[in-house]
């Protein structure tokens, strides 16, 4: 059972982050949407640098939330903590360094080196899906994590 309190533990902390995410990465996209203002051209410049450090940690940001939406959609699965390539459990304290791992570490440094691993793995998530089953407020009853 000490396993499973972790897991339900470590996937609060994911639900969390996603929101905070979420909510991060929808003011930046805002920001992006207003477009630079009109003023003189040292004032552009900045906006204009401004917008491209804004851009990059948009896509940062996105980048872990797709990471976060993975390991939910395993949790969704009763998978959450079972390594996606081998199906060995993850252990706990790999988890808790790295919540929204889906790999074992053996799995994780295959990925690694074929970098389009992951991408592969989230291209075949419905994001607008799991939009909405999180728009009516996921809770952890939505999880089996008896597995
Ligand atoms: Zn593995």
């Amino acid at each position: 059972m000490a396993r499973n309190d972790a897991l339900l533990r470590i996937t609060k902390l994911l639900l969390a982050k996603r929101t905070q995410l979420r909510k991060r990465l929808g003011m930046q996209l805002d920001q992006l949407d207003k477009g630079p203002t009109v003023g003189d051209s040292a004032e552009a410049a900045f906006t204009a640098s401004g917008e491209e450090i804004a851009t990059q940690l948009a896509q940062l940001d996105a980048r872990e939330l797709g990471h976060i939406e993975l390991a939910l959609h395993r949790v969704k699965q009763g998978m959450y903590g079972v390594c996606n390539g081998c199906e060995v459990k993850i252990p706990v304290a790999r988890l808790d360094a790295l919540p929204y791992s889906v790999l074992c570490i053996k799995c994780a440094r295959e990925a690694e080196k074929d970098s389009r691993w992951l991408d592969d793995r989230l291209s075949t998530l419905d994001f607008n899906k799991m939009g909405e089953s999180a728009s009516r407020e996921l809770s952890l009853a939505d999880f089996d994590l008896s597995k």
